[in-house]
């Protein structure tokens, strides 16, 4: 197929992928530029704010017969993850479409294809005539790849979210190797600790008693007896995926000034990723238990300890699941709920209270985000478009819920 033949949709995707809007100095002005012609041409209301200098956040607007209700947010991050080159068959930011269809870039899983699966649906459904009762918002943050700090962390809590009146908002999710689609509807509590073990120092030729390394084993053992027996669970249950089990990681260890010296303090920080699910408190109970049985020599820190475990339920009994989730039966696509194994802006928004859905409609595709040669392929991106299509006309109609007029 020639350019000139090209599906419309596909050719403005890779114009977006073009954009090198690539960590650490994306192009973030070249991004403003599209999104705002874009918008332009399909007649949304846009705004531009910047939280942070030279981050700008875009909101695009189609505004709902019944503006008083509750909108529909559609939210991409505009960045994308270096690259390294050398690696890559094609330059990363060519976009090159090859005789299969695939196109290569960096961003094409995550998550540039969203926001134009995001924009192109609505372009067709305004086309159509459609017209829905609730407000339609596409917002598009910065620096989601580098932890979001001036973009979603921050403007989840300006007057100018709020003032959008969410009720349920989408976000970026993962390809499915498999014939299903993941959909994400929660992520997992990160903690990350340090634990310090003193002891009792000595010449290294003796059997000394109450020596740090003894006690610092002892809280390794526990540490990594968890990550076998979670590992185990995993393996043995087929329905089970990283989002539902505790991952454990030893991922620093220090301590000792001399060979022949026995240290008076020895470290390990452990990183673990913990299922929503899981009883947070009891957690952390059994791993306060493990350090107190070593005495009072052994203190811990956390730097980073998440409580929040809010999940947007995904059952029928939660109307905007069942919005969402019944044009996906219509069309034969099998959803798999899952609980996100690592950190997206939904974060954020859940923290804030909004409801999060994490999808990327990507089925049949390897998992390639932050990899070399990302790619997409054309064919599952434009289905992805048309899957957009009946899941946002689903959510904008949405009848007036409780404590809505
Ligand atoms: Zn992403």
């Amino acid at each position: 197929m020639s350019t000139s033949e090209e599906d419309p949709s596909t050719t403005l995707f890779r114009e977006y992928l073009r954009i090198r809007s690539v960590q650490p100095e994306p192009d973030y002005d070249g991004i403003v530029r599209f999104l705002f012609r874009v918008a332009e041409e399909i007649g949304l209301e846009c705004r531009k704010l910047e939280l942070g200098p030279g981050k700008p956040i875009v909101t695009l607007t189609w505004k709902g017969t019944q503006p008083q209700l509750k909108s529909i947010v559609l939210n991409s991050h505009t960045d994308v993850v270096p690259v390294f080159e050398e690696f890559w068959t094609n330059p990363p930011f060519s976009a090159h479409k090859d005789k299969d269809g695939n196109i290569y870039a960096r961003g094409t899983q995550d998550m540039k294809s969203v926001t134009i699966q995001y924009l192109e649906a609505i372009r067709r459904l305004k086309a159509k005539g459609h017209k829905f009762p609730r407000t339609i918002h596409l917002t598009m943050v910065p620096d989601e790849e580098i932890g979001g700090h001036e973009g979603m962390e921050i403007f989840v809590h300006h007057p100018e979210f709020r003032a959008l009146n969410p009720g349920i908002t989408l976000d970026e999710g993962l390809a499915n190797p498999k014939e299903e689609f993941s959909v994400f509807y929660g992520e997992k509590c990160v903690w990350w600790i340090t634990v310090y073990c003193k002891g009792d120092p000595g010449h290294g030729s003796r059997f000394v008693e109450n020596t740090a390394a003894c006690k610092l084993r002892s809280i390794i053992n526990h540490f990594l007896d968890l990550r076998e027996k979670e590992k185990k669970r995993l393996k043995s249950d087929p329905s089970l995926t990283l989002g539902d089990v505790t991952t454990v990681n030893m991922t620093k260890v220090s301590g000792g000034v001399s060979c022949n010296v026995i240290p008076t303090e020895m470290t390990a920080t452990f990183d673990l990723r913990i299922p929503p699910t899981a009883n947070l408190k009891e957690f952390e109970a059994e791993i306060e238990g493990w350090c107190r049985a070593e005495g009072d020599q052994v203190t811990w820190v956390y730097h980073q300890k998440y409580m929040n475990q809010r999940v947007t339920t995904p059952d029928d009994s939660n109307p905007w699941w069942k919005a969402f989730s019944d044009p996906c039966k219509e069309l034969g696509v099998k959803l798999n709920p899952e609980i996100f194994p690592a950190a997206t802006d939904s974060r954020y928004l859940r923290q804030a209270g909004y409801d999060a859905l994490g999808f990327s409609p990507m089925n049949n595709t390897p998992i390639l985000l932050h990899d070399h040669n990302e790619y997409l392929n054309e064919d599952i991106f434009l289905r992805g478009i048309e899957i957009y299509t009946r899941i946002i006309s689903s959510l904008a109609s949405v009848p007036p819920l409780d404590g809505e007029q």
